[in-house]
């Protein structure tokens, strides 16, 4: 199957969608000292620029361009078919990559609070602008730390992939927080934070808009969730300014991240945000979303050794208990 008969196929037994078929050459080997294509002049390497934060010189901070070697293609319609009981669609989406400062060595925890916040500025004004496409069900934020976490180039970075699928664990996380509500009336991120905050023994950082803690049953050692304490279904929601905002969430993030980076070097920071209310969709689907779903990240660390049965069934096992891991990091001095 060549990479223009790459599509998308679902697996009736899980609902999941599978990408079937050989993608494109893979550019990111791991790249020479000194020639790495995420460094300032080395832009040529790139494809073209599609959004940047400048400095007042000209020259940018923070820059979004296409992936090299993108997973989805951006061209076409989805052109959803039937195959008697299967279901195919094309591999239509955009994947785009955020080169988050010029220097090349430096990591997040070592950004000012402002520079952390101009980040997050440019992956929600891209999130929104990829949610103006109403293909698009979903976009993926993601972050790869580390080699472990799979991270072959190490110049701070940030993947966005926006799909015509919702990921699965988020349609699962959809469907649990929608039934949560239909018999509570409540958000069940909102019950949560309130019984963390109750209980403190796995809170890692509070501010008064954000909060840090290890998951009641975490899959990873010192995995950490952040989540605005006011509830809100959606991250392009959140203010540009302000403590209740972007530069609030950028400085908690920042303390939790350097907190984490003393105990583990290798993790997957992803955003747990809301589908795309402007796709096509069936009528209906998600229709108390703004009252049952509350956006949040999720940092979860690497560890070389996974077990088999979480490698091939997701049944996971962390041989780190949450409130030890939130004690660890707690005790981690931050500036
Ligand atoms: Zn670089
Ligand atoms: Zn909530
Ligand atoms: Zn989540």
């Amino acid at each position: 199957m060549s990479a223009a008969r790459r599509e998308m196929r679902q697996d009736p037994t899980t609902r999941t969608w599978i990408l079937i078929g050989q993608g494109p050459e893979e550019p990111e080997g791991k790249e020479a000292p000194g020639a790495c294509p995420f460094c300032p002049g080395r832009e040529g390497e790139t494809p073209p620029t599609i959004a940047a934060v400048t400095g007042p010189d000209g020259a940018w901070r923070v820059r979004c361009f296409p992936d090299r070697a993108p997973v989805f293609r951006i061209e076409g319609a989805v052109e959803r078919a039937g195959e008697g009981l299967y279901d195919r669609m094309r591999n239509v989406g955009a994947h785009e990559v955020i080169v988050e400062c010029r220097e090349h060595a430096r990591r997040l925890p070592q950004f000012s609070d402002a520079e952390l916040t101009d980040v997050l500025r440019l992956i929600q004004a891209r999130i929104a602008d990829l949610h103006r496409d109403p293909r698009f069900r979903y976009v993926l934020l993601f972050r790869n730390q580390g080699p472990l976490a799979s991270s072959l180039i190490d110049h701070a970075h940030c993947h966005l992939v926006a799909t015509c699928v919702i990921p699965r664990r988020l349609e699962q996380e959809l469907r649990w927080a929608k039934q949560h509500f239909d018999y509570k009336e409540r958000c069940l991120g909102c019950d949560m934070l309130h019984q963390e905050l109750r209980d403190g023994r796995r809170l890692v950082e509070v501010s008064p808009t954000f909060v840090a803690f290890c998951p009641f049953a975490p899959r990873f050692p010192y995995e950490t969730w952040v989540f605005p304490r006011r509830h809100q279904h959606a991250f392009p929601r959140v203010s540009p300014e302000g403590a209740a905002g972007l530069p609030g969430l950028a400085a908690l993030l920042r303390r939790t991240l350097a907190r984490l980076e003393h105990l583990v070097t290798d993790y997957h920071l992803v955003l747990h945000d809301a589908p795309n209310e402007q796709a096509e969709r069936p009528a209906g689907e998600w229709s108390t979303l703004r009252e049952d779903f509350h956006w949040h990240l999720e940092i979860l660390p690497r560890t070389p050794r996974l077990a088999r049965l979480q490698r091939e069934e997701e049944f996971s096992e962390n041989p780190v208990p949450p409130e030890d891991a939130a004690a660890a990091l707690r005790d981690v001095l931050v500036a």
